[in-house]
């Protein structure tokens, strides 16, 4: 099985476990598994597709896909950061998926960027 596939298997199976749909739009859902296997390939690790990865494990570990905001973020706006992960509303089309503020804190973002 290649990486896209067991990433694409591991969302599949984390959204049914954590009562949350993967992304409605395939797509966007398709470039976010790819951007999920890009970032295992070159990492060792699948960090978030929609953010910037130090490639130092301490410093992503946060945003190691799960990243620690996804429950927050799906409680509070219905969706992820990168709306890899949605509620039903966004699933069904009842909602719109749109951009939502970046809950991870900006001490980590500089450390990504090495500052
Ligand atoms: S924002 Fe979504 S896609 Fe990005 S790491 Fe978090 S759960 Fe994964």
């Amino acid at each position: 099985m290649s990486w896209y596939e067991r990433l694409k298997k591991n969302a599949e199976r984390n959204a049914e476990k954590k009562r949350m749909y993967l992304c409605p739009e395939p797509e966007q859902l398709d470039n976010l598994i790819k951007g999920l296997t890009v970032n295992r390939e070159r990492y060792g690790y699948p960090s978030c597709p929609c953010r910037i990865s130090s490639g130092i494990l301490e410093n992503d570990k946060d945003i190691i896909c799960p990243c620690d905001y996804r429950i927050p973020d799906v409680e509070e706006y219905g969706m992820c950061y990168c709306a890899l992960y949605v509620n039903k509303d966004i699933h069904d089309g009842k909602r719109p998926i749109e951009p939502i503020p970046e809950r991870r804190p900006y001490e980590k973002v500089l450390g990504s960027l090495g500052l």
